[in-house]
């Protein structure tokens, strides 16, 4: 398998009348073809503002402040407005959660979806139509060639998201970045766009980066998993690993708010406080505030990385401990 992205220390800053505040801070990970990768965390985690960097689609006080990102080993992160909007229309693909406003009202569905790919592939309109009409196929819409004549307030919430996807097909991306993309629909709809997005990775060796803050629907598309809180990585690994033995107490936290379907006693056990501000300054961990393991060290130094086994990792004092465990029982003999 080939690596498509790869971002690395990726630092991302906003500028406010009260100066600048960091949303992302230095957060690195890759992607490889035909895997999915979910970054979840609490709404405000930064996971929306890493792809947005990733896409070249900040706000316009929003800025890459240090850090690289890199398509199919090219630096992609200076590249200019024209050259990045290129990429986004061949190379690297976006959809959002409401699709309501990322799809124009006043269009048809096949205007939106044939000047795509008139643009990028320089076909004429006929040839367009006629792919339109395949790729609302492939995405799983009944009776396309009527729904190319419609407008989007025709469609239902589904519907719509599914010709976001067609969209974003169009031109054939090698990595699709999905945010929340289902969290505006109801259960069975959301399922099924879960899969159509799983058989289309599979069909088109597409690497996706799934952004969400739903521990089920990670469950449902992960191949990997990344797992923010503040502005940083807390921890990530297979999503075996992450749903089997997550370290990183935040992780566990997500874990353990997810409501459990085969016992409806379960009781929800959220994570007590909430994410902090942008502004706010936080020494140490970040998440010592909200921590009931946290140290007068958690207090004092942010923790490094450090690697729990393959490529799980996980930035948290506990893990040192764990090692100094591990290294005693050595020196014991046991
Ligand atoms: Fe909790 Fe300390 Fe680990 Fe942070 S470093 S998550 S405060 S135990
Ligand atoms: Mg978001």
């Amino acid at each position: 398998t080939e690596t498509l992205l790869e971002v690395n220390h990726l630092v991302t800053e906003f500028r406010t009348a009260n100066g600048s505040v960091q949303a992302v801070r230095d957060v690195s990970f890759k992607v490889d073809q035909g895997e999915t990768l979910c970054i979840v965390g609490e709404s405000g985690c930064g996971k929306s503002i890493t792809s947005l960097s990733v896409i070249g689609l900040l706000p316009s006080n929003g800025s890459v402040t240090s850090g690289e990102i890199k398509y199919e080993g090219k630096q992609i992160h200076n590249l200019s407005f024209e050259e990045m909007r290129k990429m986004r229309g061949s190379k690297i693909s976006m959809i959002f959660q409401e699709p309501m406003t990322a799809l124009n009202p006043v269009l048809t569905i096949g205007y939106q979806l044939r000047e795509p790919l008139m643009l990028h592939q320089g076909i004429g309109k006929a040839e367009a139509n006629r792919k339109g009409i395949e790729l609302l196929q492939q995405v799983g819409i009944p009776y396309p060639e009527r729904r190319m004549k419609q407008y989007p307030h025709e469609l239902s919430g589904g519907m719509r998201q599914r010709v976001m996807i067609a969209i974003a097909l169009a031109c054939r991306p090698g990595l699709l970045i999905a945010d929340e993309p289902t969290t505006a629909l109801d259960v069975t709809i959301q399922a099924q766009i879960l899969d159509l997005i799983n058989d289309l990775k599979e069909q088109l060796n597409m690497g996706v980066v799934l952004i969400t803050h739903d521990m089920g629907v990670v469950a449902e598309v992960a191949d990997r998993v990344m797992v923010m809180y503040a502005g940083k990585k807390v921890e990530e690994g297979t999503v075996e690993e992450i749903f089997n033995a997550p370290k990183h107490p935040y992780t566990i936290g997500l874990l353990n708010s997810v409501p459990n379907v085969d016992n409806p006693e379960f009781e929800l056990e959220p994570i007590p406080g909430s994410l902090p501000t942008l502004t706010e300054k936080i020494e140490g961990c970040r998440f010592h505030p909200r921590c009931k393991f946290a140290t007068d060290r958690c207090r004092m130094d942010a923790p490094p990385e450090f690697k729990v086994e393959g490529d799980h990792t996980v930035s948290c004092w506990l893990m040192d401990e764990e090692k100094m465990e591990e290294k005693e029982e050595e020196l014991d003999g046991h």
